[in-house]
């Protein structure tokens, strides 16, 4: 008995595509899911990967973000648990990709809980978030998102084995120290979780980054790219990317179906 993998559908935004991958038609909008990663294991326990965007997103988030990326359905990672028979007290590890207020928005549900306790994040990204947050130079970073009371944050500087079957690795690209989850699990083979290393699909196969005005979303995208390429082959594994909604509703689907 290994991993389960499922997903955790925490809601959806619309932007202009270009915001996800380079393109020439800048009016054009598209859907992208939030969502989250749950895994299960019968020896080694219940462990979250990213917690979706928080339930008062039209108070908290900044006014340039709403316009960018408006919020178009939002479901609060304890429904996503509860949906899954799980309350966030059951967690035992909680990680946070990154920073970013559709990764770290739902993190005040794990207050004082024992995944709360030490929320695994990069020790990059949360020097880089915290500054954004406290300086409000950096408008995807909350700082009520991230600076909650019953929340602690250990910090993660390199590549390691979490569990057996399960590797957290850093990424150079979108945000400093990006966590990817390597996982070998009993339902979808090897998964290796991107998250906004590669937004889509169409990202991968284009090799197109996206454009966005913060460069620091797209530095590194190619290098990073290929190092993830790399480890699919060595590994046999499959990308989960970030906000591929085609992919997701897919995932979804194949997950209700079994
Ligand atoms: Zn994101």
């Amino acid at each position: 008995m290994g991993w389960k993998l499922e997903i955790l559908h925490m809601g959806t935004m619309r932007c202009h595509k270009s915001r996800m991958i380079w393109t020439k038609d800048r009016e054009e909008t598209i859907e992208i899911p939030v969502f989250g990663v749950l895994l299960r294991h019968p020896r080694y326990g219940t462990v979250v990967y990213d917690t979706g965007l928080p339930g008062n997103w039209r108070d908290c988030l900044p006014e340039s973000i709403q316009e960018s990326f408006p919020v178009t359905s939002q479901i609060p990672v304890q429904t996503a648990l509860a949906q899954k028979g799980l309350a966030p007290e059951q967690v035992d590890r909680l990680i946070l990709s990154h920073l970013h207020f559709d990764h770290a928005g739902g993190l005040s549900a794990f207050a004082g809980t024992r995944a709360g306790q030490e929320v695994l994040v990069s020790d990059t990204e949360l020097a880089n978030g915290l500054v954004k947050a406290f300086t409000g130079s950096g408008p995807s970073y909350v700082r009520e998102l991230l600076d909650v009371p019953g929340i602690w944050y250990r910090t993660v500087a390199e590549e390691q084995e979490l569990f057996p079957g399960l590797r957290l690795f850093l990424q150079q690209s979108h945000a400093p120290g990006l966590i990817g989850l390597q996982v070998e699990t009993d339902n979808h083979g090897v998964v290796i979780c991107v998250s906004d290393a590669v937004y889509t699909e169409e990202n991968e196969e284009t090799e197109l980054p996206p454009d966005s005005p913060n460069p620091q979303v797209s530095q590194g995208f190619l290098a990073n790219l290929r190092l993830l390429q790399k480890r699919r082959r060595e590994t046999g594994g499959t990308l989960l990317y970030g906000h591929d909604l085609d992919r997701e509703q897919q995932w979804l689907q194949e997950e209700n179906g079994k």
